[in-house]
């Protein structure tokens, strides 16, 4: 158990060059861009800056593997096993992973830690034992002709990821695409390489053949530009923000891609007057100030019977008062900066907003400390639907509470946005929480509880946050092809 003075020792940055074939080369341009701690604003390193030159090579190496490579002929269970012992290697090193996740992205070394990594390890594994099951089927067509399936991997696909899950992120691509017997080229986030990049040497580490995992480092409108135009990736997986995927779907159009994207949310997260307050506001806390509030389904708009709601609010202020924040790499350090000075802009103005438009933030609502881009936890209570606090995504430490009386129009507001990825309810009435799962309009729906994840299920969104669904079986069917095969009989 750590004590509350323990921190994580610093890690080694092994690895700033772009991975692809299985060899560390430089970007061709010789171009670098710097990696910077969000803690304490310095550069950790720099890190090789991949445009369409290391793409086009990237996809040639994946092409190659996938066409002519041992990957296509390797027994789907071989492949599985390769998986695991991915798994096993990232778990092995997770002290020092856990570090080089929370320095490149400032969350705390503990958060990584316990959820991150053993996430993106039961992923892979869950993924690695999917290899030898994903099959077709016989189908009684009319006539005398053997009709069957036959579910065949995408092809070479392109994977774009965001920041604030490194890992994570990573293992929800590639464990799919993997078992599905895909190659792919990923593209990390800029804020947040590091990572990506040692799970890539780890990926070779395990066996897995040169050319099936390509990771170049790089900016989005060329690096990721670059991977959404060229002809020969097969599909796109995008993690990210609605506007980026808008244009992607542009991009991708002349060579018609198949495309899936994660983005944004803007969740609803209901206290109703019958919940066990405690468990609510411990909840309601974790649901939006976890990993600094930079989660798709953050529960940014709580919306709280108006006869609980000062006694409720008198708790999440009490809570958010008492978070701890510090250096990402101590033990006990509950809240680490955000990732970068950008997201920090972001956040403080609308914190501005909210003041203006005349919410009341009743705790938080600063800078906290002179260095690192650290937000005190901020709550608004007033807030009203049309502010725009209630309305964007903020992607940090701030939640908005809004009040309700009616049920049916808490429903219709709860539903009044263009995002649809995750909702929650807190109440003690079974009946009550299955007709608010079945009204809102999300991907998923948590009862009396909030952020449960897991590999088995699958994760979405409705409307703007979202095509196409991550995780359990769902999640495999974009990297898949059905090919129907039809044999006559004599
Ligand atoms: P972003 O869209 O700016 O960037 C995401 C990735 O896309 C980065 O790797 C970036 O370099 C790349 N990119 C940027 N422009 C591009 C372009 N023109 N072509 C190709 N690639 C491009 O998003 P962000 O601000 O880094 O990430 C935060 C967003 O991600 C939030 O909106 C959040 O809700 C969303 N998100 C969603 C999920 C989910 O599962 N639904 C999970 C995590 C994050």
């Amino acid at each position: 158990m750590a004590t509350a003075s323990a921190t994580a020792a610093l890690p080694k940055i092994r690895h700033t060059e772009c991975f692809i074939g299985g060899k560390w080369l430089a970007a061709a341009s010789g171009k670098t861009f710097p990696t910077i701690n969000p803690a304490t604003e310095e550069t950790l390193a720099d890190v090789a800056e991949g445009d369409a030159a290391d793409i086009d090579l990237a996809v040639e190496a994946a092409r190659e593997a996938f066409e002519n490579g041992p990957w296509g002929r390797m027994d789907a269970r071989d492949r599985g096993r390769l998986m695991y012992r991915l798994a096993d290697l990232i778990e092995g090193e997770i002290d020092e992973l856990a570090a080089l996740e929370s320095l490149d992205n400032g969350k705390p070394y503990n958060d990584a830690r316990t959820a991150d990594i053993p996430l993106a390890v039961d992923c892979l594994r869950y993924y690695a034992g999917f290899a030898d099951k994903i099959h077709g089927s016989t189908i009684p067509i009319r006539g005398n002709y053997f009709t069957y399936t036959r579910k065949e991997p995408v092809g070479v696909v392109g994977q774009i990821i965001p920041w604030n899950f490194p890992m994570l992120m990573t293992a929800w691509k590639w464990g799919p695409a993997l078992a599905a017997g895909c190659t792919l080229i990923m593209k990390p986030a800029e804020q947040t390489p590091l990572t990506c990049l040692r799970m890539a040497q780890l990926a070779q580490d395990a066996g897995i053949p040169d050319g099936v995992i390509n990771v170049v480092p790089g900016y989005g409108p060329t690096a990721g530009g670059a991977i959404v135009k060229h002809p020969g990736i097969d599909k796109v997986a995008f993690t990210g923000e609605h506007r980026t995927a808008q244009l992607i779907m542009q991009n991708a159009s002349q060579s018609l891609k198949r495309l899936t994207f994660e983005l944004g949310g803007k969740s609803p997260n209901v206290v109703a007057a019958d919940a066990d307050l405690d468990a609510a506001a411990a909840g309601t806390h974790f649901g939006l100030f976890f990993n600094q509030g930079q989660c798709c389904c953050a529960g940014s708009r709580v919306f709280v019977d108006e006869r609980v709601h000062d006694e409720f609010v008198g708790k999440l202020k009490e809570l958010a008062a008492n978070r701890k924040l510090g250096s990402p790499l101590a033990h006990d350090t509950e809240q680490g900066p955000q990732v970068d000075e950008a997201q920090f802009n972001k956040i403080m103005s609308y914190i501005d907003q909210g003041n203006r438009e005349g919410a009341n933030c009743i705790v938080g609502g600063k800078r906290f400390g002179d260095i690192g881009y650290f937000v005190e936890p901020t709550i608004f209570e007033g807030v009203t639907d049309s502010m725009a606090i209630a309305q964007d995504e903020i992607f940090g430490p701030v939640m908005s509470v809004l009040k309700y009386k009616d049920w049916d129009e808490m429903i219709q507001r709860a539903n009044a946005t263009c995002f649809g990825l995750a909702a929650a309810i807190w109440t003690r009435d079974i009946t009550q929480a299955h007709e608010y799962a079945r009204r809102v309009r999300a991907g998923t729906v948590w009862v009396n509880c909030y952020d449960v994840f897991d590999a088995a299920a699958p994760f979405g969104g409705f409307k703007m946050s979202g095509h196409g669904r991550e995780l359990g079986e769902d999640g495999l069917r974009p990297y898949t092809e059905t090919k129907t095969v039809t044999i006559k009989l004599d």
